[in-house]
C-alpha cells in the first residue's frame, strides 16, 4: 500500500494552492532579541524577527532565566509524573496561586499549553454541564473549536464582536439550558478587541457562564498584566478566564482560571488535565517570575505601545495599509496565497527580516496578510528598515492598489 502517495495526494493540493507551510530555522539568539541566527540557506545569517509572540522579549528576561536556571539545579529537568501521580510540584502551586491573584480568581489550573486547556476546559464544561450549549464567537481559536467538538454537546455560533446577535441567540434557547458564552479578548489574527462589558451584560442578562480566552492580552493589558478584563474591570463578571504562559509571558503552558469549585471540577474530569505528564517545574519557576515582573513593571507594555504606533504611523506616511485595530498586532494585508508568500520570501533573503505569511487555513482564504508584532526590543532602526523595505516591495510586487 502506497501510503505515503496518499500523504503526498493532499500535500500536492496545499503546494499547488500556495499555503503549504515553510518554516524559517531560526535561533533566537539570547539578550540580542529581536535578532535570531537563521540556518536557511538563502536567508541571511542574522535576521531581525517581526512575527513573534514572545510580544515583550520576556523569554529572554534575565531574571526569568535565573529562574528556570536555579530551579532545574533544584528539581531537575523534568516534573516526573502527571499531576496526579508525583508530578505535582510546589513551583506548579506557586504559580498556580499567582495566576489565581493577577485575575482576582479564587482558584487557577495548568496545563501544558494554552491550546490544551482550552480544549480540556471547554469539552469538559460542555460535556459534562447538564442541557450545555457553548456558544462561540465566530472567530473563536482552533482550540476552543476542538474542545466544543470534543464536548459533544449543542453549539451555537454568533457573530463576531456582536453582543446584539448573542442575545438573539440566547433568548432562542430553553431557560433550562446551561449556556456557556465562549469569546476571547485579543483576536490574534484581525488583532481586534472584543465589546467585553456588552457581551458580559448580555451573557448576564441569561444567566450564562462566560468563558474568556485573553491569550493575546495577558501581561500587555490591565495596571498588572491582568488582560482586558482586567483593565475593563470586569474580571470578576467574568466566569473562567484562560490564558497562555508562552506569549507576552515568554515562556510556555496553559492555564484556567475562576471559583474554587470550577477549577476543582476542571482538574477532576478533564482528561487532558489528568492524563499527561505535568510542566518541568523549572516552566513553573520561570512563568511565575514573569508573571510578577509584569504585575510590577509597565515599562515593557509602554515601550511596546510606543513601537506599535510608531510602525502604524511609518505605514500609514508610505501608503501602505493595513487592519485598523486597537490592539500591539498589526496586519498588513495581501489577500493572495502565493504573493504573500513571495513578499515574506523576499524580505527574509533580501533583507534580513522574518515576517511569516499567514495564509488559509490560520485564515480565511482571500485575507492572506503579514502579521507584525512589534515589540519593546525592537528599535526605530528596526521599524525604519521595515518600512523601507515594504515599500519598495509594494512597488516591485504591484500590490498598492489591491489591497483594502
Ligand atoms: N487561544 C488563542 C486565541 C491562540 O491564538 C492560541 C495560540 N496561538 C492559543 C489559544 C493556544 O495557546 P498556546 O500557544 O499556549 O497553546
Amino acid at each position: 500500500m502506497d501510503f505515503d502517495g496518499l500523504f503526498n495526494e493532499q500535500l500536492d493540493v496545499l503546494k499547488d494552492e500556495g499555503n503549504y507551510r515553510i518554516f524559517a530555522e531560526l535561533e533566537r539568539r539570547c539578550g540580542a532579541f529581536p535578532r535570531a541566527r537563521s540556518h536557511d540557506d538563502d536567508a541571511p545569517d542574522e535576521v531581525t524577527v517581526w512575527c513573534s509572540n514572545d510580544y515583550l522579549g520576556m523569554g529572554q528576561n534575565t531574571e526569568v532565566r535565573a529562574a528556570m536556571k536555579r530551579v532545574i539545579d533544584e528539581c531537575g529537568a523534568g516534573a516526573g509524573g502527571t499531576r496526579n501521580i508525583s508530578g505535582t510540584n510546589h513551583h506548579h502551586k506557586v504559580l498556580e496561586a499567582e495566576l489565581a491573584d493577577l485575575h482576582g480568581k479564587e482558584s487557577a489550573l495548568l496545563f501544558t499549553s494554552g491550546y490544551v486547556s482550552n480544549w480540556a476546559a471547554l469539552s469538559t464544561l460542555g460535556a459534562r454541564l447538564p442541557d450545555a450549549v457553548i456558544l462561540s464567537d465566530e472567530l473563536n481559536h482552533a482550540s476552543m473549536i476542538e474542545g466544543m467538538r470534543h464536548a459533544r454537546c449543542q453549539k451555537v455560533i454568533w457573530k463576531h464582536n456582536d453582543p446584539e446577535d448573542l442575545d438573539r441567540k440566547l433568548t432562542a434557547l430553553p431557560s433550562n439550558a446551561t449556556k456557556i458564552v465562549a469569546f476571547e479578548s485579543v483576536y490574534s489574527m484581525d488583532g481586534d478587541i472584543c465589546p467585553m462589558q456588552e457581551i458580559v451584560e448580555v451573557a448576564e442578562k441569561h444567566g450564562a457562564m462566560t468563558y474568556l480566552d485573553e491569550v493575546h492580552a495577558v501581561g500587555l493589558y490591565g495596571p498588572r498584566g491582568g488582560g482586558i478584563s482586567e483593565r475593563e474591570g470586569l474580571a470578576d463578571r467574568i466566569t473562567l478566564i484562560e490564558g497562555t504562559l508562552g506569549k507576552a509571558y515568554g515562556v510556555v503552558g496553559g492555564y484556567i482560571t475562576g471559583s474554587e469549585a470550577l477549577c476543582d471540577f476542571v482538574r477532576s474530569f478533564a482528561s487532558g488535565f489528568i492524563f499527561t505528564t505535568a510542566l518541568p517545574p523549572a516552566v513553573a519557576a520561570g512563568a511565575t517570575t514573569s508573571i510578577r515582573h509584569l504585575k510590577a513593571s509597565s515599562a515593557e507594555r509602554k515601550r511596546q505601545r510606543e513601537q506599535v504606533a510608531k510602525l502604524r504611523a511609518a505605514l500609514d506616511r508610505e501608503g501602505i495599509p493595513h487592519l485598523p485595530n486597537p490592539s500591539h498586532i498589526i496586519p498588513v494585508m495581501i489577500k493572495d496565497p502565493v504573493k504573500c508568500r513571495q513578499i515574506a520570501d523576499i524580505l527574509m533573503q533580501d533583507y534580513g527580516i522574518y515576517v511569516q505569511p499567514i495564509n488559509y487555513p490560520t485564515v480565511p482564504k482571500g485575507t492572506e496578510r503579514l502579521r507584525f508584532t512589534p515589540g519593546p526590543l525592537h528599535t526605530d532602526g528596526d521599524i525604519d528598515r521595515l518600512v523601507t523595505a515594504l515599500k519598495t516591495l509594494w512597488k516591485q510586487c504591484a500590490i498598492a492598489h489591491q489591497v483594502a
